[in-house]
């Protein structure tokens, strides 16, 4: 009987699982909505446990990816912006009971940045960045080959370094966090309040005047139509990225700054921006050594990752 490991991405809105070889074959995925409780996370995991079964297979054992504070080590989510019902929640052991399959979890940008350093554009690199644009902005940091994972596995919360002393409200309770300036809901923001102020801009007729409409790729797509609102949307995001950008490589010195999530698709118009903004404030010499690239797994990283942390742990290799 072959095995297999089983990955989830538990997603505030979705909720994705698949079964990977220890090659890094995925013979099955499967996924749903999240939900408000954890009935359809049993149901992603029951089902890839039947499919296994279809396919012969032995689920050797299980990671669970999951957005917000995580406590590795004791299989503990402490709080999940988007998973109200996961506060303080003994996830690894309740999916343990569930399964019967040995369990581990960790936060999901965390498992996304194992996804490229086995498969993704991390591959053979020891040291290097993984960061991820969307409706919020999450990092994890990868050094010597393993996760930096600070006293309390809260490190890389990149999204949360503070760039305007009295900017935005945050989600996390503070203000003028880089996460409220650069993510998709600041960039439809700014297009907004180009609106109020009556800027010209052929997105308005776009949306057939339903504002609630206007999302990031729809901004790109203007953008790249010679939009200038839209553009200016995303170059100001753009800098604000190439800024902690130039933070990262000063402290840390990586040979490699992945970037992932929705936003990043945006990559002609952004990277060129975030580069040179990078380059402005980095020193000479860690800026030239620093690839700054796009994510090769895109949204897939996180579900890999996931799957990749069950294997090492069967192997006994903590990461
Ligand atoms: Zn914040």
């Amino acid at each position: 009987m072959g095995e297999v490991c089983l990955g989830i991405d538990l997603g505030g809105t979705k909720i994705k699982g698949i079964l990977m070889k220890a090659d890094g074959l995925i013979v099955y995925q499967y996924s749903t909505s999240t939900g408000n409780n954890l009935d359809n996370l049993f149901e992603v995991i029951e089902k890839l446990i039947q499919e296994s079964k279809n396919l012969s297979l032995n689920i050797c054992s299980i990671g669970v990816g999951c957005a917000g504070l995580i406590d590795h080590k004791n299989g503990i989510t402490i709080e999940s912006a988007n998973l109200p019902f996961l506060k303080r929640f003994p996830l690894r052991d309740t999916v343990y009971k569930f399964a019967g399959i040995p369990t581990t979890i960790d936060n999901d940008v965390k498992m996304g940045a194992i996804g490229e350093m086995f498969y993704g554009e991390g591959k053979g690199i020891e040291d290097f960045v993984f960061l991820t644009l969307g409706t919020g902005i999450g990092g994890a940091i990868i050094i010597n080959g393993k996760v930096y994972r600070g006293i309390s596995n809260h490190s890389g919360e990149i999204g949360h370094l503070n760039l305007q002393t009295s900017g935005p409200d945050c989600g996390c309770g503070k203000q003028g966090c880089y996460e409220t300036l650069a993510s998709g809901p600041a960039i439809v923001n700014y297009v907004l309040y180009g609106i109020q102020m009556k800027r010209d801009t052929m997105i308005l007729e776009k949306v057939a005047g339903n504002i609630s409409k206007i999302n990031p790729s729809l901004i790109a797509e203007l953008a790249e139509k010679g939009d200038r609102l839209c553009l200016e949307a995303l170059t100001e995001s753009a800098r604000y990225t190439g800024k902690v950008l130039s933070y990262l490589i000063n402290i840390l010195n990586p040979e490699k700054i992945i970037i992932g999530g929705g936003i990043s698709e945006v990559k002609n118009i952004l990277f060129p921006i975030i580069r040179e903004t990078a380059q402005l404030y980095s020193l000479v010499v860690p800026f030239e050594n620093c690839t700054i690239i796009k994510s090769g797994l895109g949204t897939e990283s996180g579900v890999i990752g996931a799957a990749q942390m069950a294997l090492l742990k069967y192997k006994g290799i903590e990461i």
